[in-house]
């Protein structure tokens, strides 16, 4: 039965979900004299569906047809779902028609695997280049690299494209093993560190020439899924580290397994881990802003991250033996340390305390969330109205006022 663009849209968006790559931050590309759109470093405006995901750009599969198995993916061969896959023609079309209409201000493109790596590749950057060159396109395209494909395929991918992103889905190859047998993780880590150099030689080239072409100036970031196979936080925030260090990513995302098969070498969830999934990105936040190191979030004994409480504050009540921490005095790396000071409130704190000594009435018109705050600072040399240094008594303080202002919304 031949569909409507409208019916594969509907197949199409809807199996896109599954995939959370999608921010569009990180990349700056200026409209040209008779170009279309803009593409701003700030990133775009984002909405999100109802559990929380982020939906801000087009985000499609080009086809949800797999020659694969995998067992966590709702476009896996064996499943008995309806299949769809659009002309290179109808995603431009949709793209522009949606960017004029202003419901969209980029388009984030991934696919299921239609015969090869090489040959599902070619057909992305076919709707890459199609919106640059033909279209003047000047909106933000992340372009999904499919495990296995081959240099020459990047190369053109990175020309249009301003992120790329190769998924590395399960954490170790094990349990890849073990759900995914046709896929191995040097599939991914080959293209992965090949877009590691390319996209660091075009930096260096940007430093050095003004006109030097563009090369995925958005960088690349990766997909972990969480809770379809058995690693815990401690080993997804060190891999996370390591991508981030190593494979210089910009952006490692959180894939709560969505339930979505009775496969029996899938964990029996009832829903999607959404508050696991949601503390690993404050964890990774803490790692890339905070200058928190894995072991101080996880560790040998504490290999899960708190599902009650951030892993901020969980960092603190771990360490009472830090706290307080006296504003007036601390170097910067204990500020941030404090649970309910941000980074931007730590910059303010610096800048303010070398003119007076800051109080309570001074830290809560810098921003300090003060009830979270209050049992880890000192100011004027007092402990600032902390009830305990009981790490279970701050504990229970603070989910009885989280009961509070539960209540109160009702
Ligand atoms: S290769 Fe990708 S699209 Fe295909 S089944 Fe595996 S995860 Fe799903």
């Amino acid at each position: 039965m031949k569909l409507s663009t409208n019916e594969k849209l509907q197949i199409l968006a809807d199996a896109a979900k599954y995939d959370v790559s999608c921010a569009s931050s990180g990349s700056n590309r200026k409209n040209t004299a008779n170009g279309l759109g803009n593409t701003s470093k700030m990133g775009i405006c984002h909405s999100y569906t109802e559990d929380g995901r982020c939906i801000s750009l087009l985000k499609l599969l080009l086809t949800n047809y797999c020659i694969y198995d995998c067992a966590y993916c709702v476009s896996r061969k064996s499943n008995d779902v309806p299949r769809a896959a659009f002309t290179v023609k109808e995603v431009v079309d949709l793209t522009i028609n949606f960017y004029k209409r202003n419901y969209i201000e980029g388009l984030f493109l991934s696919s299921g695997i239609f015969k090869n790596a090489d040959y599902t590749n070619e057909r992305l950057i076919r709707i890459a280049k199609s919106l640059r060159t033909e279209h003047h396109f000047n909106g933000y395209i992340h372009l999904k690299i499919i495990p296995g494909c081959s240099e020459e395929v990047m190369e053109e991918a990175g020309l249009y494209a301003d992120r790329l992103s190769v998924n590395l889905e399960i954490p170790t190859e094990r349990s890849l093993k073990k759900i995914a047998p046709e896929k191995n993780h040097t599939s991914v880590y080959t293209p992965m560190n090949y877009l590691t150099g390319r996209i660091s030689l075009y930096n260096d080239e940007k430093r050095r020439f003004k006109n030097a072409p563009k090369f995925a100036p958005g960088g690349q970031s990766t997909q972990l899924v969480v809770g379809a196979s058995p690693e815990s936080d401690f080993d997804i925030l060190h891999l996370a580290n390591n991508l981030y260090s190593d494979q210089k990513l910009r952006r490692v995302y959180y894939s709560g397994y969505i339930p979505i098969s009775d496969d029996n070498r899938l964990p029996a969830l009832k829903a999607p881990p959404l508050i696991r999934e949601n503390r690993l990105y404050q964890a990774d936040w803490l790692l890339r802003y905070y200058g928190f190191t894995v072991d101080e979030i996880v560790n040998e004994q504490h290999q899960q991250l708190d599902l009650t409480m951030d892993p901020k504050m969980m960092f603190a009540l771990r360490n009472m033996h830090l706290f307080p921490v006296n504003v007036n005095t601390a170097e910067r790396e204990m500020l941030l340390r404090i649970p309910g000071v941000g980074v931007k409130s730590v910059n303010m704190i610096i800048k303010a305390r070398k003119f007076r000594r800051l109080g309570y009435e001074h830290l809560k018109k810098i921003g300090v969330a003060m009830n979270r705050a209050q049992y880890f600072i000192e100011v004027s040399g007092r402990p600032l109205g902390m009830v305990s240094s009981d790490p279970d008594k701050i504990k229970m303080a603070l989910a009885a006022r989280e009961k509070r202002n539960q209540l109160t919304l009702f």
